[in-house]
């Protein structure tokens, strides 16, 4: 049986629907950030964030930011592009095209390769801008490109950044802790995620995962003073916080982390959100209606878009499963009209899944 302590189910690709503990653990003590017990409190989770993949335990450092997953996404490129050179923006979708938004707004130089956001990432393009002279000082993109539920080919992506020397930098906000991350294999330099996707914890805190040479020798004067990473890494290290920290959302974040560990890990989650998807997938499909992603091998694990019916309005389907219990999430700006998004993230079960498909008007 299922103890639920929410009457929603959430199907966005978060904030995620929290499990009982997790959302007791957002009731923890009252606490000062300069206490001892808050810097205990940081080292955990900053290990346990460094320690989701192994690869990464060694040499590889969280830095924790009060914020959306914006905010690490922002603050790992305002901090470790190197200034004066060049990068390559990979992009296929919005979640891409925001981050040469962000390079725009800092005065960095970039090249966009951008594909259609219903196609993949286009590799060929990338290889001929890797060959290039000057290389691009850094590679740029997304992993799960949560416009269109895509987990774009990393593997391919990151074997051409090894084999031209040239570091990755990834938005891995809607995928870290769901999908493989190959630290070493794809040349990742530094990845930004939150903990309120994948991750199953409460909105509020994000982080920023680097190699550690890259955060102790500042590479530029700071831009910006709030997402400054080289600042947050240096405090943090001295177990004082730069700024006030949103505490009780470090509390959930510590038990979410502990949860996901004691659940098996990355790919115990992974596998899940494929069964968790897979019910979704082949449901809906019976009642008739069609994926966006026709390429199963496109798919991330945890988010499925599905082509709103020519006769049905976001609104009114959304009405319909609302009042069933269920939160189902919009397609974004002109896919607004066109697409419905389903994301098994968070606290839900095979049960909610199938009595998701249950509810679903047929076609
Ligand atoms: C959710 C998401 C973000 C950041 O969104 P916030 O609303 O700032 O948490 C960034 N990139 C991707 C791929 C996302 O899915």
């Amino acid at each position: 049986m299922i103890i639920r302590n929410s009457p929603l189910r959430l199907l966005n690709p978060g904030p995620v629907t929290l499990s009982p503990r997790v959302r007791q653990a957002l009731s923890g003590p009252d606490l000062c950030h300069r206490q001892a017990e808050f810097g205990e409190l940081q080292q955990a989770v900053r290990s346990a964030l460094a320690a989701v993949y192994p690869q990464a335990a060694h040499d590889y450092e969280a830095v924790l930011l009060t914020g959306s997953g914006t905010a690490a996404v922002e603050a790992m490129l305002g901090s470790l592009l190197p200034p004066g050179q060049h990068s390559l923006v990979v992009a296929n979708g919005i979640y891409g095209e925001r981050i040469a938004d962000m390079l725009t707004a800092h005065g960095n130089a970039f090249t966009l390769i951008r594909s259609c956001w219903e196609a993949p990432l286009d590799l060929a393009a990338v290889g001929r801008a890797l060959d290039q002279h000057p290389r691009p000082s850094r590679v740029i993109t997304v992993q799960h490109e949560t416009t269109t539920g895509r987990a774009n080919d990393l593997a391919a992506l990151g074997g051409l950044c090894r084999a031209a020397g040239v570091p990755l930098l990834v938005d891995a906000v809607s995928s870290f802790g769901g999908e493989g991350l190959d630290f070493d294999g794809w040349n990742i330099e530094a990845c930004a995620a939150t903990g309120n996707k994948c991750l199953h914890g409460a909105p509020g805190i994000a982080f920023v995962l680097a190699r550690r040479e890259a955060l102790t020798a500042r590479r530029a004067p700071a831009r910006s003073v709030y997402l400054d990473l080289y600042a947050h890494h240096a405090a943090q290290a001295h177990g004082i916080p730069a700024f006030t920290p949103a505490i009780p959302i470090l509390y959930a974040l510590r038990e979410a982390l502990g949860e996901l560990r004691e659940q098996g890990g990355w790919q115990a989650r992974h596998t899940r959100y494929v069964e968790l998807s897979t019910i979704v997938r082949a449901g809906l499909q019976r009642k008739g209606y069609q994926r966006l992603l026709r390429d199963p091998a496109a798919l991330s694990s945890s988010l499925t878009a599905f082509r709103l019916p020519p006769a049905m309005t976001f609104e009114t389907l959304y009405e319909t499963l609302f009042r069933e219990g269920f939160v189902l999430y919009a397609g974004q700006q002109r896919l607004y009209r066109e697409i419905f998004r389903i994301a098994v993230m968070g606290d839900l079960h095979r049960e909610d899944l199938e009595s998701l498909v249950d509810v679903f008007p047929a076609i």
